[in-house]
């Protein structure tokens, strides 16, 4: 017989048997359309889920407004909320602390994948970032037990919180400015600290933890920056090269790199960390789809050619017109490689799976004759982690495919 109350002290939400069968296939989401009762329940709450007939199915984290209405975190009652919170955490930094290499920065918590979701924590060497998604991570019992965690564990100068009004927004939070949220450990002296210099794979960058965008630079893409030099080459063009991730790990074996991107206070601070490397790279303000055609027509040509664009299928409804920008962008690139010349290119979007992605690549290579070997075909950094059976958790793709004619 299956129990019929959740064996826990929390409130209870009842869900429809299509969402029951959403958690039974792995998900850990449950859409407010499959919730069929949560009479009472506070916003941010801590729940016991059961079915239409009461069986317990787990302990969510709830939200009133998203249409993500309930977050699994565990199969099991949870009565230790700040318990849970803090052993996950310590689970997060210990398995970062196995697997990461040749850095000081790394996502330290990836939400879901780390079976806290609606938390993110980045690490750029003493600075920490912490971005809060939902009502119950943003919590001030929860927030407090988060803080109290990542000082106690990493001593981080700082830590910033990082808003993105668009989430608090959704989420029917009070709006609220990023900024500053713990300064120094407790046994340390208060620093006040928000910038910092990074390294990667060698590679130094400058961190503003308040401005730039995202949480200051693409840490997924990490590993595959290191991969990306190790086939680089001769001339080189990094699009969509924001604050230099790519050209100035390729400055260490190419002869002469550009790099390009729209827009200018990227730019700034790319300059800033080619100057920080002792570094020499060509920075182009521009529309990359109008550079590319430019330089296309011009006849200029290249040995290694990065492509890294942000997310073109933003949802589902504009896939086609994402993969029409995807495919563009290719054909253009392989154009202008030179005979053995190396692509690196690179999709961050969800809705484009890693084969369809595939497809885009050979489509382009097939509409303008060139021959490709694809070389590695790679997607996000190891502290990344895709939670299977969450496809959410899984969206950076990054072929590096050699021309060989
Ligand atoms: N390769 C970078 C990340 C790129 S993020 C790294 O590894 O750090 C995407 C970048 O594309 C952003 O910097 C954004 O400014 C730029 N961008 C967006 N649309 C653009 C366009 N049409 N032309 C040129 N750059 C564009």
């Amino acid at each position: 017989m299956p129990s019929k109350a959740a064996p826990s002290s929390l409130p209870v939400v009842k869900i429809s048997r299509r969402g029951t069968r959403r958690l039974q296939d792995g998900h850990v989401w449950v859409y407010r359309s499959d919730i069929v009762s949560a009479s009472g329940v506070a916003p941010g709450a801590a729940v016991g889920v059961t079915d239409e007939r009461g069986k317990f199915l787990g302990t969510a984290l709830y939200s009133s407004a998203s249409q993500i209405a309930i977050r699994m975190i565990s199969t099991h009652p949870v009565n230790d909320l700040p318990g849970l919170l803090r052993d996950r955490i310590a689970a997060a930094i210990s398995y970062r602390e196995r697997v990461v290499r040749d850095t000081d920065a790394y996502r330290v918590i990836f939400s879901e994948a780390d079976f806290l979701a609606g938390l993110i924590v980045d690490r750029y060497n003493d600075l920490l970032s912490v971005q809060a998604l939902t009502q119950a991570m943003d919590a001030e019992p929860v927030r407090n037990v988060i803080v109290a965690e990542l000082n106690e564990r990493l001593k981080p100068a700082s830590i910033v919180e990082r808003v993105d009004p668009r989430v608090r927004e959704l989420e029917q939070l009070p709006a609220r400015p990023s900024g500053l949220i713990s300064s120094g450990a407790a046994d340390e002296v208060q620093s006040r600290k928000t910038s910092t210099v990074f390294s990667m794979n060698g590679v130094r960058f400058h961190y503003e933890a308040l401005e730039g965008q995202k949480t200051g630079a693409f840490l997924d893409q990490r590993e595959n920056y290191a991969a990306a030099a190790g086939y680089a080459y001769g001339e080189a063009l990094d699009v969509f090269c924001y604050q230099g991730g790519f050209a100035l790990h390729l400055a260490q074996s190419c002869s002469q790199v550009t790099g390009v991107d729209s827009s200018r206070p990227a730019l700034e601070v790319a300059d800033r960390n080619a100057a920080l490397n002792g570094r020499e790279i060509e920075w182009v303000e521009a529309n990359a789809f109008d550079l590319l055609r430019d330089y296309a027509d011009a006849g200029r040509r290249y040995d290694t050619i990065i492509l890294d664009p942000p997310a073109f299928a933003k949802s589902k409804s504009n896939l086609e017109t994402a993969l029409r920008g995807y495919k563009e962008l290719n054909l253009r690139a392989l154009k202008m490689l030179r005979p053995s010349g190396i692509l690196v290119t690179c999709c961050c979007s969800y809705h484009v799976s890693p084969a369809l992605y595939l497809d885009v690549v050979g489509d382009s290579a097939r509409d303008v004759h060139r021959n490709l070997r694809i070389v590695e075909n790679r997607g996000q950094a190891k502290d990344h982690p895709i939670l299977l059976n969450v496809p959410e958790t899984g969206y950076l793709k990054c072929i590096i495919a050699c021309v060989s004619n």
